[in-house]
């Protein structure tokens, strides 16, 4: 059974799409990423600067389906400014509230919220992962010592 795409969560979807935040391309990164979803065809480009255990600034370079570019979108929005540490709690709340698995959704999500009615559509959950599993896979490489290479993800290796 799906149902459609709340209003509300459609209009936030919308805007994100409409308006990508994150746009600007870095001029120093300390973490790049490419990631690719190939079951619709999406592509992500990102950059994340880092000051002190900190997201100082992150680019998103998103071209695929609404869901993809809304996603990295909100990623951009709500990852800026927060430690490396919130970072990864957020995306693995964000990893399971896409596939449906018990957790606390904190208050400051923001947008994030609307991607919860991703789920009701099981081909579109990893076109809404796809921002995310790529931020990091990034961050583990940078932690590792390798932020100077380009990493490459693939949703296909998520389930
Ligand atoms: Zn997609």
């Amino acid at each position: 059974m799906s149902e459609p795409l709340d209003d509300m969560y459609r209009d936030i979807i919308l805007d994100h799409y409409r308006s990508p935040r994150g746009k600007k391309p870095l001029e120093k990164a300390d973490v790049t990423s490419d990631g690719s979803n190939p079951s619709c065809g999406d592509e992500i480009f990102l950059q994340v600067e880092l000051d002190n255990g900190t997201v100082k600034d992150i680019h998103v370079d998103c071209r695929g389906c609404a869901i993809s570019v809304a996603s990295a979108s909100m990623l951009a929005e709500v990852i800026k400014g927060k430690s490396i540490e919130h970072a990864k709690k957020i995306a693995e709340v964000v990893k399971k509230m896409l596939k449906g698995e018990d957790t606390d959704i904190p208050d400051d999500l923001g947008d994030l919220d609307a991607l919860q009615g991703v789920r009701n559509f099981p081909v579109r959950i990893k076109c809404a992962l796809l921002a995310w599993v790529t931020f990091m896979e990034g961050i583990k490489n940078y932690e590792k010592g390798h932020g100077d290479v380009r990493t490459r993800v693939s949703t296909e290796d998520y389930e």
